[in-house]
């Protein structure tokens, strides 16, 4: 059986200390490789080299630094089939959903390219009689970088380009359940010739993660994952005193307006519910229409739709390069969790108008499948509104007004993402000013912002000040020093 290596030092190390995880392809249940899980001691050796590695590194100048960027873009993109069909198989989104994900990739490298006028600081010349100040925005070491299962190439990349190319060096823990991915991409990153300890990559579980934030060298973490965690890391963060960014979980709201032209939306609200089988932090997981009218005709219309929709295994060659065919859930224990919130939900007298358990699978694989699930009758507050179900379970909820609608919304203990249907640009205006959500969409049903624009959400979806992406991540990776000066004349 392959086993994966861990890439420290600019070297792939076998692990023989380690235990190992089998990985599963989730479209059939295969092992496809073994993750090992670093101990402590691993991850120490990590974070060692990327210390050693910064104290070049934070001199070396940004046009150099940035350079590796430029050449990892390229070698990426010349193997962009290669890395996104890793991913597929061992994360089981489709592989247009793949090549999306990449796209992201590529956007974030080329935004940290930037970073030669990106870094630069601010001069405040005569700010007193003769004297000048300034601000520096320097590296401060090394940054751990702690992603999760549902986008094993994009959430790495939202950090590790600026964590670089703004002079820090980092240590990456992908999810344990996806490694092969960023494996597959430290090799290239291995071929731009970075210098080895800027960049590198541990493999393992909680105790990893747990390692990177209780070691003392480690200044910042950047962490993506269930909202649990999120508070775990961002706590643990405080106690250290290390810079922390810490986006969580969530449930996205669309909101549909009774001017909305339902057929047209159809189509782009499927994808947004049932894409990567539900298991995106953008996904829409809740429609809340405003009016009867409106109700009847999107639970009709969505259903019919979602009833229409391919479960496939997407490696299969019938879906490869459709974008619509709903793939595996991550693994049987994320099933068997799916499925019993689906039941909690029939219990709580919830209508299931569209039901997922026991679907059939295209070509029969043997993977861990739920089909597109709709509950309709569903209150606010019930546990399938209020919980993030991850996989392909949308509920619907009827309000009579659009504040009403915004008020579930800002009820809602998560605030992700939410989007509004509507040609009415003073109720679209309503729906941005007061929805209290990180990202907002208007006639769009995933509002994932580009790499050029700060990603994040508010309330129980992050529990930090910094979001991923956008201007303010260079603000997180540098140490703001502020220098008052003055010389006397000679003589
Ligand atoms: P998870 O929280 O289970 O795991 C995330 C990472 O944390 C993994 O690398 C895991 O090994 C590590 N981890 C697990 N237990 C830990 C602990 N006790 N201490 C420290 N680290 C620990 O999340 P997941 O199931 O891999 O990913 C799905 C979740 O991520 C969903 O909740 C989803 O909404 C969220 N997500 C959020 C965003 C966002 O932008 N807000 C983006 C993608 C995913």
């Amino acid at each position: 059986m392959n086993q994966l290596n861990h890439y420290i030092n600019g070297q792939f190390a076998p692990s023989p200390e380690s235990m190992f995880l089998n990985v599963e392809n989730p479209g059939n249940g295969e092992v496809i490789t073994q993750v090992p899980l670093s101990t402590r001691k691993q991850v120490g050796q990590a974070v060692s080299a990327a210390q050693s590695a910064f104290t070049v590194w934070r001199h070396t100048p940004v046009s150099k630094r940035v350079s590796y960027l430029y050449k990892l873009v390229q070698l990426l993109r010349e193997n962009e089939d290669q890395i996104s069909r890793t991913l597929v198989l061992e994360m089981g989104k489709s592989l247009p959903d793949a090549y999306a994900e990449m796209k992201r990739v590529f956007e974030n490298i080329e935004t940290a390219c930037g970073m030669p006028m990106l870094q630069q600081g601010d001069k405040a010349i005569g700010c007193a009689s003769g004297i000048d100040g300034e601000v520096l925005r320097l590296p401060l070491g090394v940054f751990g970088i702690i992603s999760p299962f549902n986008f094993p190439a994009m959430v790495p990349f939202w950090f590790l380009p600026y964590a670089i190319a703004t002079g820090n060096t980092c240590v990456v823990k992908v999810s344990e359940q996806v490694p092969g991915t960023m494996s597959l991409i430290a090799k290239y990153i291995d071929q731009t010739g970075l210098p080895a300890g800027v960049f590198n990559l541990v493999h393992g579980d909680k105790t990893a993660a747990a390692a990177l934030l209780d070691h003392p060298l480690v200044k910042g973490v950047s962490f993506v994952g269930s909202s649990q965690i999120a508070k775990l890391v961002a706590e643990k963060c405080a106690q250290t005193n290390k810079r922390c960014q810490a986006m969580g979980g969530a449930k996205n709201h669309l909101v549909v307006m009774p001017d909305t032209k339902i057929n047209e939306v159809v189509r782009n609200m499927i994808v947004s519910c049932f894409g990567c089988a539900g298991q995106r932090c953008m996904a829409a997981s809740a429609i809340v229409t405003v009016g009867q009218e409106t109700h009847q005709l999107i639970c009709e219309q969505l259903i019919a739709a979602a009833k229409k929709l391919t479960v496939a295994n997407p490696l299969d060659s019938k879906v490869l390069n459709d974008a619509t065919a709903v793939g595996p859930v991550i693994s049987a224990a994320a099933k068997e969790r799916i499925l019993g919130l689906i039941q909690e939900g029939v219990d709580e007298g919830a209508t299931l108008a569209l039901d997922g358990r026991n679907i059939t699978v295209l070509d029969g694989q043997a993977g861990h499948y739920v089909g597109p699930t709709i509950f309709t009758d569903v209150k606010p507050g019930m546990k399938i509104h209020q919980t993030e179900i991850f996989g392909p379970v949308v509920v619907i909820i009827n309000a009579n007004t659009l504040d009403e609608a915004i008020e579930i919304i800002n009820n809602h203990p998560y605030g992700n993402g939410a989007s509004i249907y509507t040609q009415n640009g003073h109720w679209a205006r309503e729906f941005k000013l007061n929805v209290e959500c990180g990202m907002i969409g208007v006639n769009v049903g995933i509002p994932a912002p580009v790499a050029y624009l700060p990603f994040g959400g508010m309330k129980q979806s992050i529990f930090s000040n910094t979001k991923a992406q956008g201007k303010a991540v260079i603000d997180f990776y540098t140490e703001q020093k502020i220098i008052t000066e003055r010389y006397w004349p000679e003589g």
